[in-house]
């Protein structure tokens, strides 16, 4: 009789695995308490709406599949009444496991952090790409792994796995065996998720389970939280990024990766401090599944970055534009500002979570700022950190925001758009707040020199 699973949850990832389960034979029901959710095809039933499926629905069930947007408490609690002995898994966790059996000789780098691992994991991708490999690259980035494991058949298999976990993925994940596991940074997020920080650590470390004999483990010397969840048996190398005897960063901007192997930070093609240390952890990574030093540096020089994270725009007068767009939280505001090349002119703002603390933003202002554009839901509070620290001023529209920081900022300063929150109170993403950022600018600088913005044509 084939196994059953349900699988809760039918976004973008749950149909992905659903879809995996069925191909590997699986009797697969699915829920979604979205009534306008669409069914997946092949499915022995689908349950639509509602906080948990039917209890019924649990009968004979040996795994549950969890999708990492769901809330899982309700769920756990009915699985652990109704079929105490069912696994319960993940999207991730599951597709591993196929992949494993699939590509057993495939090498895995886990890339988990509060901030930065879309491009660590896109970083890391593209240095694997330019040195000759074919990695698969994806997981909460992109494309899920059961994706690419149902586009198996047609495509050449991948050399590597590059994967980009959140935290609500990490909760279901098991110990596959893992090549390169790494934590960049934790600070306070999703706490509406988790009892409190420590707890969200610990979830992160759940990314270093299934470290091979001999695997890598990276984590940032600074922020201890990201050594949570190392197994104390060390069958695998630590090593610490940015500690003094591993790879770092000087003083002077160079990068050191290992025993002399030196970069120059202008090798490195994006901006930010914490680029750098970005290319800190891809470039150990990449030296672990073999990549020559040279090559590697050629390819870090020759990453280009992802949309809306530090993204350069334009330059007028002297002045420099960024739209970093994705930074939703504090940690990476400051991350932004520690160390920048140039004074910055922020602009803030957007629907802030709840108990976020803005001071660390004003610690660095102080050092690093020109000035405070304030706007969104969060502008009273954004105002309210930067006063006496930064000239302020607050803002209805990003339009008016990208001519209130010009006036601001003189030659050689920066305007960035890093908000420090959500977009969702203006805009419909982080993407779509970075796009109207870009208009705003192009379109003000093509007013000034006469040159019809790119957008407006
Ligand atoms: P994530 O996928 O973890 O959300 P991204 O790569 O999309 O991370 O970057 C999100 C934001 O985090 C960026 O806008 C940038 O400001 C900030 N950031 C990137 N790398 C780091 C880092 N190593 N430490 C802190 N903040 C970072």
């Amino acid at each position: 009789m084939s196994p059953k699973a349900l699988v809760i949850g039918l976004g973008a990832s749950g149909r992905a695995a659903a879809q995996l389960l069925l191909a590997e034979g699986h009797d697969v029901i699915g829920f979604d308490s979205r009534a306008e959710a669409q069914p997946v095809p092949g499915l022995r039933a689908c349950t639509l709406g509602g906080l948990t499926p039917p209890d019924a629905v649990y009968e004979s069930i040996d795994l549950v599949l969890l999708s990492p947007g769901v809330p899982p408490a309700p769920h756990r609690a009915q699985a652990a009444r109704l079929a105490p002995n069912a696994r319960i898994t993940g999207e991730l966790d599951f597709a591993l496991g196929v992949a494993r059996r699939r590509w057993p000789e495939c090498p895995t780098v886990l890339i988990t952090g509060t901030n930065g691992k879309s491009t660590v994991t896109a970083m890391l991708g593209h240095v694997l790409t330019e040195t000759g490999r074919r990695p698969f690259v994806g997981g909460n980035l992109g494309v899920p792994l059961s994706a690419a494991l149902l586009d198996d058949a047609a495509a050449t298999p991948p050399d590597a796995l590059v994967l980009e976990c959140s935290s609500y993925q990490l909760e279901t994940l098991s110990d596959h065996p893992v090549d390169v596991a790494m934590v960049l940074n934790v600070s306070p997020d999703h706490l509406d998720r988790y009892d409190d920080l420590a707890h969200y650590a610990a979830t992160k470390g759940r990314i270093f389970r299934g470290l091979r004999d001999g695997g890598l483990a990276l984590t940032y010397a600074p922020d201890p939280r990201t050594r949570i969840g190392l197994p104390t048996v060390a069958r695998y190398h630590q090593v610490v990024v940015d500690g003094p005897d591993a790879p770092r960063l000087h003083p002077d901007g160079h990068l050191e990766i290992s025993d002399g192997w030196r970069v120059a930070r202008e090798a490195v093609g994006l901006a930010g401090r914490h680029n750098a240390i970005n290319a800190l952890f891809v470039a150990r990574a990449a030296e672990q599944l073999g990549v020559a030093r040279d090559a590697c540096t050629a390819a870090l020089q020759r990453f280009r970055g992802l949309a809306h994270r530090m993204q350069y725009v334009a330059s007028h007068e002297g002045i420099a534009y960024y739209d970093d767009s994705k930074a939703t939280n504090v940690a990476s505001v400051v991350a932004m500002l520690d160390g920048f090349e140039r004074p910055v002119v922020l602009i803030a703002g957007g629907r802030a979570k709840r108990g976020d603390d803005l001071t660390p933003i004003a610690d660095i202002l102080r050092s690093q700022g020109r000035g405070l554009v304030a706007l969104g839901e969060a502008s009273d509070a954004m105002m309210a950190m930067a006063k006496g620290v930064v000239p302020t001023r607050a803002v209805v529209s990003m339009e008016a925001a990208v001519h209130a920081a010009r006036e601001m900022a003189g030659p050689g300063d920066a305007v960035v758009l890093s908000p420090a929150c959500a977009s969702w109170d203006m805009f419909d993403s982080f993407a779509h707040r970075g796009e109207v950022f870009c208009h705003s600018v192009r379109a003000m600088i093509g007013a000034d020199t006469g040159t019809p913005s790119p957008d407006t044509t």
